[in-house]
């Protein structure tokens, strides 16, 4: 897979993919993240990338053409399966759309900020809009690094334990059970049982019980 960013700030996104998992996807070469400053396609000797809205008001907007720019350098070097903008108003982001986008082979994902980008740059380029939840970010930078982590940890490979991701909570609609690790009695503090008892379907048993006890108690509306 290969994601493309579009940024005015890279320098925002370049830290959640040089650490861990992320980190040791690229290095196994399972996924390739190439980060785009957007003042690269800049207009004019001031490296201008935001203008005034028409009509007025506060807040700048980022400008269509050199988003155009990027873009059409980005698809005459290959097909891209999504063009994403990071947007409060978009779809909100879940792990049934991360599963689909994982599944992609090249992905644009641009991100606005300020007061957001000319509405044309969505109706003519961008194919999904995607938000990370109702609340509002000054970019999207961070929800572009969101959304690349729960797409990029699903590639087959990423996690080293291949089975974990299928594990996760949201995943079958489930909340994950409870984990433990050593040691299995701190200060009285007992790890359940069956844990222990090496009782393997016993044990299966047991994490799916808490797994639809936890769901119920803390989201029901999964169950719907
Ligand atoms: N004026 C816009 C918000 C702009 S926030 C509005 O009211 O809808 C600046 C940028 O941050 C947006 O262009 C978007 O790319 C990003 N952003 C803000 N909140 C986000 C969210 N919840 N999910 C995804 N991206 C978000």
């Amino acid at each position: 897979m290969r994601i493309d960013i579009i940024t005015v700030l890279p320098e925002l996104l370049r830290s959640p993919f040089e650490a861990s998992i992320l980190k040791r996807a690229i290095e196994k070469e399972l996924v390739e993240v190439h980060l785009h400053n957007l003042r690269e396609f800049s207009i004019g000797n001031y490296n201008q990338v935001d203008d005034y809205q028409f009509g007025g008001g506060a807040g700048m907007v980022l400008m269509l053409e050199p988003i155009d720019k990027c873009i059409a350098k980005l698809k005459a070097e290959r097909d891209y399966d999504e063009v994403i903008y990071m947007s409060p108003d978009g779809a909100t982001l879940n792990q049934s759309m991360a599963n689909g986008l994982s599944l992609k082979k090249n992905l644009i994902i641009l991100c606005g900020h300020y007061k957001g980008v000319d509405q044309r740059v969505r109706d003519l380029f961008i194919t999904k809009e995607i938000s990370i939840g109702d609340y509002v970010l000054s970019g999207g930078e961070l929800a572009a690094a969101v959304l690349s982590d729960t797409i990029i940890r699903l590639i087959p490979g990423v996690l080293n334990d291949e089975t974990s991701a299928l594990t996760d909570t949201f995943q079958d609609n489930l909340l994950a059970p409870p984990v433990y690790t050593r040691p299995s009695d701190y200060k009285g503090h007992k790890v359940p049982e069956v844990l222990l008892s090496g009782n393997f379907p016993k044990i299966e048993k047991w994490r799916e019980e808490q797994a639809l006890k936890r769901t119920e108690k803390l989201r029901p509306d999964l169950l719907e």
